[in-house]
Order: C-alpha cells, then structure tokens, then sequence
C-alpha cells in the first residue's frame, strides 16, 4: 500500500525545508511565457484575438478540460480496487493506462487522502503543478503567498479555502518539482455507493486532487 515514510514530505511543524535537484526557480517569466505574452499581445493588436475570448479558452482549460482527466483517474480508483493499488504504487504508470501522461519525464505519485490523513500540493518554488491530470494550474497556486503559506500554515490555508480539518487529521504537504509531481487521491464520498464510474468522475474537481478541497456528492444525488 502507500508507503508512509514519504522522502518528499513536509510535516506541517517544518518551518524549513528542501527543494530537489534540477528544479529552476525563476524569478523574471520565462523565455516562452515573454513569448507567449507577445505573440497574444500582438494577435489582440492586429484585432485577429479577443482578449475576453483568450481568457475564457485559458479558464476552460483551468477548471473544465483539464482536471476531467485527473477526475477519470481519481474515479476508477475509487470503483477499482486493484488500480487504485498499482496508481499508489507507481502513479505515472497507472495514470499512462487511463492515456494521460507527460511529455517532459516528469514521474507522477499519488498521495491518498483517508480519514486519518490529509494531502496538500504545493509548489515552493515557482509552479510545478500536474498538468498532464490537471490542465493548467490555477493563478492562487502560482501566488507567494500559497507556495510560502501552504507550507507553514496549511490548515490556515485550508480554513481559507473553506475546509477545516479535525485537530486528529494529520496533514500531509507534498513539495512539487520538475521531476515529481503530486496528485491527491480524495476520498471517495459518503451515500456515493450506487454511482457509475462516470458519475463519480463528474463530483471530482480540481481543488480536491490538489488537497484544498474535498469531494462532496449533493444532497439530490444520494439515494433514500
Ligand atoms: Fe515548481
């Protein structure tokens, strides 16, 4: 099962903590975010892109096309067993069977929420984020202040985002890199028993598999 001396762990009383090899913090946007930036820059000044429509393509991909397949993962885990052994085991493997994978070598691990055990992704130093499973990350998660905060304080952070855990949930921060990439497996939730894999996957958003929310089913969909 999960092993639960995790190397890239962060327990919240570190105050202090390392970041990985390899891993470039950049401080000036990058040589293809500035590109980027010009090329929209131009294409709004020559009247060939609306910038409210540019917005709207980046904010579907944000919360709509994205995380759907990160929620396909976290939900066939939740109806198979033997699947969600093996995406504990080896994440990048498992998420590669679903047909979702990098491009860049990055490994993917994916950390399991229970009632004991909470898991939050961070990353500390610029932006790392599963992309793969979860489209582009959301604009809080690139902020300062959730990269430095999530560390020190994650349940002030988690009481931000509306979820205030027991005092007996231990929470779990996971430091994001280049090669590493976390993805948290939430729990799967209370009366959801007579769902499909579909519909499980349709509960699942973005903030659960990044730890800052969990999944809820709604009050109509549980059966009486
Ligand atoms: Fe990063």
């Amino acid at each position: 099962m999960n092993d639960h001396q995790p190397a890239h762990h962060h327990a919240e009383h570190h105050g202090a903590h390392d970041h990985h090899g390899g891993h470039e913090h950049q401080a000036v946007p990058s040589d293809l975010a500035l590109r980027v930036k010009a090329l929209e820059s131009l294409l709004v000044d020559k009247g060939l892109v609306d910038p409210a429509g540019l917005d709207a393509l980046v904010d579907m991909y944000e919360h709509k096309i994205g995380p759907r397949n990160g929620a396909r993962v976290v939900a066939r885990a939740w109806v198979d067993s033997a699947y969600k052994k093996r995406l504990l085991t080896d994440g990048t493997a498992a998420i590669a069977e679903l047909g979702y994978g990098g491009t860049q070598g990055e490994h993917m691990r994916v950390v399991e929420n229970t009632p004991a055990v909470h898991n939050l992704i961070v990353c500390t130093l610029c932006s790392c984020y599963p992309w793969s499973v979860l489209g582009l990350p959301p604009v809080w998660y690139k902020s300062a202040a959730y990269r430095s905060r999530a560390v020190i304080d994650p349940r002030g952070v988690l009481r931000e985002f509306g979820l205030e855990l027991a005092d007996n949930v231990e929470v779990r921060v996971w430091d994001s890199t280049a090669e590493l990439r976390y993805l948290v497996l939430p729990e799967r939730p209370a009366h959801s028993e007579h769902l499909s894999e579909d519909e499980l996957a349709a509960l699942v958003t973005r903030d659960a598999m990044v730890g800052v929310a969990t999944v809820t089913i709604p009050p109509a969909a549980v059966q009486s």
